[in-house]
């Protein structure tokens, strides 16, 4: 298969390699590209020195750019590992969302970046298969590294469109909060949903997508309300 999505503009790139034998794509990664502009992004996405890549970007007036074909494994996860497996790259599809990011200017995704970006994710989940929890953030994957697409990317509004989980509200069957949890549960917790136990951050970067208004790192008991309903929504 080299189809990419309809409607994008084809900006190839030179870094992708082939897919390990017998490995699917299971996982959808959402970044920001970090950069000043769209433009200076493109380039470095592009660039055979810079050796990384995307499968696309997304701009923030919604226009879609293609550069590595589906079955290719671009270079966007780097170092990274999720519910105990690393090279994340081999088994995902990566886009790159146009935003300054927290080194040149954090600021909000326009509405038409987001409804563009909506589109791409269903169509390559539907493409693949990939279920709605396995549509991930980069700082999902790579805690102590990364920090995007970050605290005001529109995860609730996706996940109405069915891409990615966004936790349910507590109801009157859910179990009582009772365990004071220690450091070391809260830990193993956030393990058994994904997240890489021996990184750093992984609170922090979990707040920064499933509790944005409390980026504080700290096991307060909305967080852990909220880790517990994707634990149960998951059945992890
Ligand atoms: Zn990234």
């Amino acid at each position: 298969m080299t189809r990419t999505g309809t409607g994008c503009i084809d900006r190839p790139s030179p870094n992708h390699g082939p897919r390990p034998d017998g490995v699917g794509v299971e996982l959808l990664i959402l970044h920001y590209t970090g950069m000043p502009t769209a433009e200076s992004a493109l380039g470095r996405l592009c660039d055979p020195e810079a050796q990384v890549s995307a499968h696309y970007t997304v701009d923030e007036d919604g226009a879609v750019y293609a550069h590595v074909p589906e079955d290719r494994r671009a270079w966007h996860a780097g170092l990274s590992s999720w519910r105990g497996r690393a090279d994340v790259n081999s088994r995902s599809i990566g886009i790159e969302i146009v935003n300054p990011g927290h080194e040149f200017g954090y600021r909000p995704f326009p509405a038409a970046q987001m409804a563009a970006v909506a589109d791409l994710c269903l169509d390559v989940m539907g493409r693949h298969g990939i279920a709605p929890a396995d549509v991930l953030g980069h700082s999902d994957i790579a805690p102590a590294r990364k920090e995007d697409p970050g605290e005001l990317f529109d995860w609730p509004g996706l996940a109405a469109r069915g891409i990615g989980l966004w936790p349910e509200p507590t109801t009157a069957d859910d179990p009582a909060d009772d365990s004071a949890d220690s450091a070391e549960d809260v830990a193993a917790l956030l393990g058994r949903y994904g997240y890489d136990t021996a990184e750093s951050r992984i609170l922090l970067s979990f707040q920064r997508h499933f509790h944005p208004e409390r980026l504080t790192g700290e096991p307060d008991p909305e967080t852990l309300r909220r880790l517990r309903a994707l634990l149960r929504m998951t059945g992890r």
